[in-house]
């Protein structure tokens, strides 16, 4: 498998000269160079995501108070608008800003990352010469029926059509191949390795097409968990439990199980005390409010239907989860980019553009009204005199960590709105108490290249809860095949297995203290300490005789995503930070807040309608 030539890159005896303008942790895969993809993001394996390096100015900045950034060079680039943040937000916000004022206004994006899109961006696989595309963040587009008018004009100019998905998704890829929601539990948690076919749980469910459990009765999937026999009688209580249980008049269920704790409920209603119990339903809803379920009232865990709650659909025919591009929301992102900057890429709508190769050397040229400008984090935002009659904003990012300035009319805020106090100079001291209030979720999506999945295929699964392990969910990547790309047909062939992380903190612990400890102990891990919890994960469940790590493995990317779900500050904290601010308003779907594709971009146009 790639490993040699992973490690080779990661030892740095392959490092070719243009290497040191990837950020460290970055691994460049041995053909790029012969392909001229050198500079292409989406095929750089390794740690991505936020990656090590996107984040380290901008933390010197929120913990340590950072002001010295050395000598600033004072561009002579001056822009009708500036936007802080490449996300789905920052890019919209570019677009509304052209479509109201002109094709001519000159705007210029500024993102700490060395790709676009924010949390929507695309990772590409080479597996036996065949490029594989998937999502590293950002996965579906949620519900379109339901956007508003704006973010749907939107996606029908940039060329999104979301009744595509009805065919491009393949609704019968896990049903024709027998592919169902299991749960593996490990060795190391629960002494055994062993996948037992039920879910316990309705995530899965969110997988259109899943074939969801089923097969095995409640008593005979208790009694295959590698649990004590308390345990397992415990299980089976959970299984075979029920609201019915509380002594609750009709009438006053549901305010009950709102105010009520789902934990409570395990313990003190139903009896559990198993460890091994607890902790399947900890993890059992996996990203659904942020937490697991120890923080979750009854009515919480049984809407996201946790261990004990029977699976329920989770869309219903009008709204399937099938909008889906083969790189997740990362088309979106880049069908924007295309809007934006026609000469990045050939194609006429979003489907097209799934195999253009993007031509990153297109993204900051002074030729075109748009620049997107990479690997630039923004410092200090202020501006030229009082906010309320100044006619310019100046805006100051560290680039290859040397520090400029450009100036603007005017400043689109469409990046994390914590983080705003510390860039924005002046502001009103309720406002910035506000947005420091705000915060996000730490998730991970880890990305496996497969050389083929006959062992998936063999042990029937879809989808494997894991509720031992760093990726809780473990499944085959969505079905989709479109603009030219197939999505994989036989179990022989090369695919991508996703493996999903909702890291949590200590048990019952407030949920900010929970993101804080989990997104530090994400963040102190190397790319072999994830290589070695996917190998053990694969390697324990999956047959020796189906599935060797080294020889099937060909490449893996570990999408950290510290700060990743937008998680709304108390009160009204969310609207009073988003105020506007002399030439400065504030976009980015924490501004809702809401962690969705729609939101981001609904803000992105409420905030330029705010603009002087
Ligand atoms: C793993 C994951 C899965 C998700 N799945 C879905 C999904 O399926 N469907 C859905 O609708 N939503 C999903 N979301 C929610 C997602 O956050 C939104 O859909 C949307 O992509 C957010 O866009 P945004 O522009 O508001 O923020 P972001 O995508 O966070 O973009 C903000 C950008 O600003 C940059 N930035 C921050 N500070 C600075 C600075 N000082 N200088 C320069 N740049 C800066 C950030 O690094 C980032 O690139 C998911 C999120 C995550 C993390």
């Amino acid at each position: 498998m790639g490993r040699i030539t992973r490690r080779d890159f990661v030892n740095g005896t392959l490092v070719a000269a243009g290497a040191s303008l990837l950020p460290s942790g970055c691994e460049r895969p041995a053909d790029l160079d012969e392909l001229g993809l050198s500079d292409y993001p989406p095929s750089l394996t390794g740690l991505r995501g936020s990656h090590p390096g996107a984040n380290a100015h901008a933390h010197a900045l929120a913990w340590a108070n950072k002001s010295d950034w050395g000598t600033t060079t004072e561009l002579k680039e001056s822009y009708d608008l500036v936007v802080v943040g490449g996300g789905i937000s920052g890019l919209s916000a570019a677009y509304f800003y052209q479509r109201e004022h002109g094709g001519d206004k000159k705007v210029l994006v500024l993102d700490n990352h060395d790709d676009f899109g924010g949390h929507a961006k695309r990772n590409e696989h080479t597996v036996g010469g065949r490029t594989l595309i998937t999502y590293g963040g950002s996965q579906t587009i949620v519900k379109p029926k339901h956007a508003s008018r704006v973010v749907q004009a939107l996606l029908e100019d940039i060329g999104v059509d979301t009744e595509r998905f009805d065919t491009a998704y393949d609704r019968v890829f896990f049903e024709r191949n027998n592919l169902g929601a299991v749960t593996y539990f490990n060795r190391e948690v629960f002494g055994e390795d062993k996948v037992v076919r039920h879910p316990f749980c309705n995530y899965p469910n969110y997988i259109e097409g899943m074939v969801m459990g089923g097969k095995l009765s409640n008593e005979e999937a208790a009694r295959q968990v590698p649990l004590s026999k308390r345990g397992r009688e415990q299980l089976l209580g959970v299984l075979n439990g029920g609201l019915h249980l509380l002594d609750v008049p009709e009438g006053e269920l549901d305010d009950y199980i709102d105010s009520h704790a789902y934990f409570d409920y395990l313990k003190n209603i139903l009896g559990v005390d198993d460890p091994g119990v607890l902790r399947m339903a900890r993890h059992s809803g996996l990203d659904w409010a942020s937490t697991g379920t120890d923080l979750m009232s009854i009515g919480t865990a049984r809407d996201c239907g946790a261990l004990g709650f029977a699976p329920k659909a989770v869309y219903d025919e009008d709204n399937p989860y099938n909008c889906h591009f083969p790189d997740g929301n990362a088309g979106v992102a880049r069908a924007l980019v295309k809007k934006l900057i026609f000469d990045v890429a050939e194609g006429n709508n979003a489907e097209e553009l799934v195999l253009s190769k993007f031509d990153y050397g297109e993204l900051d040229d002074p030729t075109h009204a748009v620049r997107i400008r990479l690997n630039s984090t923004v410092v200090n935002v202020g501006h030229g005199g009082d906010p309320q009659d100044s006619s310019e904003v100046f805006v100051d990012y560290i680039n290859n960590d040397r520090s400029h300035q450009v100036r603007a009319k005017n400043v689109v805020m469409a990046c994390y709105n914590m983080m705003i106090p510390h860039i924005v100079s002046g502001l009103p001291e309720a406002q910035a108490a506000a947005l420091r209030l705000q915060t996000k979720s730490p998730l991970q999506y880890s990305t496996v290249g497969m050389k083929n999945w006959r062992a998936m295929k063999e042990m029937e699964i879809g989808m494997a809860m894991s509720p031992g392990n760093m990726h809780q969910a473990v499944l085959m990547d969505f079905p989709v095949s479109m603009g030219g790309y197939e999505y994989t047909r036989s179990p022989d062939d090369p695919c991508v297995i996703q493996m999903i992380g909702c890291p949590y903190g200590t048990v019952g612990a407030p949920a900010r203290d929970q993101y804080r400890d989990a997104r530090f102990r994400m963040l102190s891990l190397r790319f072999d300490d994830y290589e070695g919890e996917i190998r053990s994960h694969l390697g324990g469940m999956l047959p020796k005789e189906l599935f060797d790590f080294d020889r099937d493995v060909e490449s893996i990317t570990v999408n950290r995503w510290a700060h990743g779900y937008t998680v709304g500050g108390p009160g009204d904290s969310t609207k009073t930070g988003r105020q506007p601010f002399g030439r400065i308003t504030i976009a980015n779907c924490d501004s809702a807040p809401g962690a969705d594709m729609k939101t981001a971009i609904d803000m992105a146009f409420r905030a330029v309608n705010e603009l002087v």
